[in-house]
């Protein structure tokens, strides 16, 4: 299985609700190690930056008002097929749809609060890690 790299964001709600442990928890307990972490208050520039493919959806808005309405848990996790495990963990983006299990189905509040991110390729995965970090910042676990 291949070794891969995804960033996580551990979004505003989840960090209110004192579920940043809960949630680490589930990814290592699952074979993810956080190869690279930061606590942030997202400025509307950068969440926008972030979300910039979403930007003719009707929830743009609504999504940077979310994203920098608190802090957030940026990570990378590293592991087997990480990109696909981290999204399996997840859970559907509607928690309604959510597997049993599953973060989302845990801990989100809604479709928009839906506690976490999670790249959605490989692609996206490295372009998402640099846009958090340095590379210096990442530290190979495996
Ligand atoms: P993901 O890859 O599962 O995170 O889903 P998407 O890439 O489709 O959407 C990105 C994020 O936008 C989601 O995780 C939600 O936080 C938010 N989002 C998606 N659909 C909706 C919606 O219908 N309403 C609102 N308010 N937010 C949404």
């Amino acid at each position: 299985m291949a070794n891969e790299k995804t960033l996580s964001i551990i979004k505003p709600n989840s960090t209110l609700d004192n579920n940043i442990g809960n949630i680490i928890s589930i990814f290592e307990k699952n074979g993810l190690r956080i190869s690279a972490a930061r606590f942030a208050k997202l400025s509307k520039e950068k969440a926008e930056g972030f979300y910039i493919e979403h930007k003719e959806r009707p929830f743009f808005g609504e999504l940077v008002t979310f994203m920098t309405s608190g802090p957030v848990m940026i990570m990378v996790l590293e592991g087997d097929n990480a990109v696909a495990k981290n999204r399996e963990l997840m859970g559907a983006t509607n928690p309604a749809n959510a597997a049993p299990g599953t973060i989302r189905k845990l801990y989100a509040k809604s479709v928009g609060e839906n506690s976490v991110h999670g790249s959605d390729s490989v692609t996206s995965a490295e372009r998402e890690i640099a846009y958090f970090f340095e590379k210096n910042d990442v530290v190979n676990r495996f």
